[in-house]
């Protein structure tokens, strides 16, 4: 096994950062999660609180925090559309003054810090499949700013701290990801397909469906991730971590249906503002430089998501924000 570090997780509590702590924590190093548990809840962590080398701090990353720590993941950060919407100038404070209190810790503590940015960055993409060169077609004042043009910023926050100051960073750009331990009301459309499915008689189909999506499952999510935290120093991103296998709204929605075996009515509402009309990515840069590349089958993944909504009870969930 690799040398044992202290490695900090902000967004810890969250869909992906508790993944990525529980694997941490198995691999025997000493995690600090930290969370103001906004879009999450304990539960997702409640099975590492009694571990030795794991530990919880109830935290707002907008405010600085002294730690002494090997490795920072950054992932706090709301990223449920209706989530980061619902408080739009804190979500853009978490981002921006989120990446300068991780990124001044890594600093004063030598630390390697990775970034959990996101294929928002290209707002809604006039080039397909999106590689990392493309810059965007980003709206700065619509509904989606906050987040996208938040995510922006820190990319650029970690860039020049890595220019001027020498931080060793690294900067993923997440494609639609999910899996067990997505919040029941994030209004993402995953686990709203599945939710109402299971929970209801329709499914809010947003626009025509036609609009696509390309879905990572979360274990091939967290594999990219540490893929780059680990890989070469000379190679520090931005690279697209996601399952370029594109699907329509309307697919996504048929086979939830199959697989749920249910058959609920398609409640059509308007598309969302700045909705992206088709997202995929290009991940040759994560093929060539980290040899990762996603294994798991949407069809595959969905089943496994759905035995764990099938495993929870929505009543036990604290809805973040009513948009779901
Ligand atoms: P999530 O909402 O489940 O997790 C985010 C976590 O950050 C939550 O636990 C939340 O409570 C915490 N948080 C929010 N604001 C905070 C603050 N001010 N201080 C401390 N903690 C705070 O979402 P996720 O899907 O796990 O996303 C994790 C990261 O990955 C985010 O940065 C997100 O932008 C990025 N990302 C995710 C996806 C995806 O499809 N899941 C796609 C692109 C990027
Ligand atoms: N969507 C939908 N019904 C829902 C939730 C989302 O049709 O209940 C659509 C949404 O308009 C978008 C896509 O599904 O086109 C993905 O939405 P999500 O919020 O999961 O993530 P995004 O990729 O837009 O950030």
């Amino acid at each position: 096994m690799s040398r044992i570090k202290r490695i900090l997780v902000t967004g810890g509590a969250g869909f992906l950062g508790s993944h990525l702590c529980e694997r941490l924590v198995a691999q025997g190093h000493d995690v600090i999660c930290l969370d103001n548990l906004f879009t999450s809840q304990k539960s997702n962590i409640v099975h590492l609180l009694d571990k030795p080398n794991f530990e919880f701090i109830r935290h707002d990353v907008t405010h600085p925090v002294w730690l002494e720590v090997d490795e920072i993941y950054n992932l706090a950060c709301p990223a449920a559309p209706g989530h980061y919407q619902y408080n739009p100038i804190k979500t853009m404070k978490t981002s921006v003054l989120g990446a300068i209190n991780t990124l001044g810790m890594a600093k004063r503590c030598r630390a390697k810090i990775l970034q959990a940015s996101t294929s928002e960055v290209y707002g809604d993409p006039t080039v397909h499949p999106q590689p990392e060169s493309y810059r965007g077609n980003v709206n700065p004042i619509g509904p989606r700013a906050c987040y996208d043009e938040g995510k922006r910023a820190a990319e650029t926050l970690f860039f020049d701290y890595h220019r001027s100051n020498k931080v060793n960073i690294r900067v993923i750009r997440i494609f639609n990801t999910y899996g067990p331990r997505m919040h029941p009301f994030d209004g993402r459309v995953v686990s709203n397909f599945i939710r109402q499915a299971l929970n209801s008689d329709t499914i809010s189909m947003f626009g025509d469906g036609k609009q696509t999506r390309s879905f990572c499952f979360v274990d091939d999510l967290i594999d990219g991730m540490m893929a780059m935290m680990n890989g070469p120093d000379d190679f520090v991103g931005p690279v697209n971590i996601g399952n370029p296998d594109e699907f329509t709204i309307m697919q996504l929605a048929e086979m939830v249906c199959e697989l749920t075996g249910k058959s609920p009515k398609f409640h059509h509402k308007p598309l969302p503002a700045d909705d992206p009309l088709q997202r995929q990515p290009d991940i040759t840069l994560a093929r060539t430089k980290l040899g990762w590349e996603p294994k798991v089958k949407l069809r595959d993944g969905l089943k496994k998501t759905i035995d764990y909504f099938k495993s929870i009870n929505f009543d036990t969930f604290r809805a973040p924000t009513p948009n779901y």
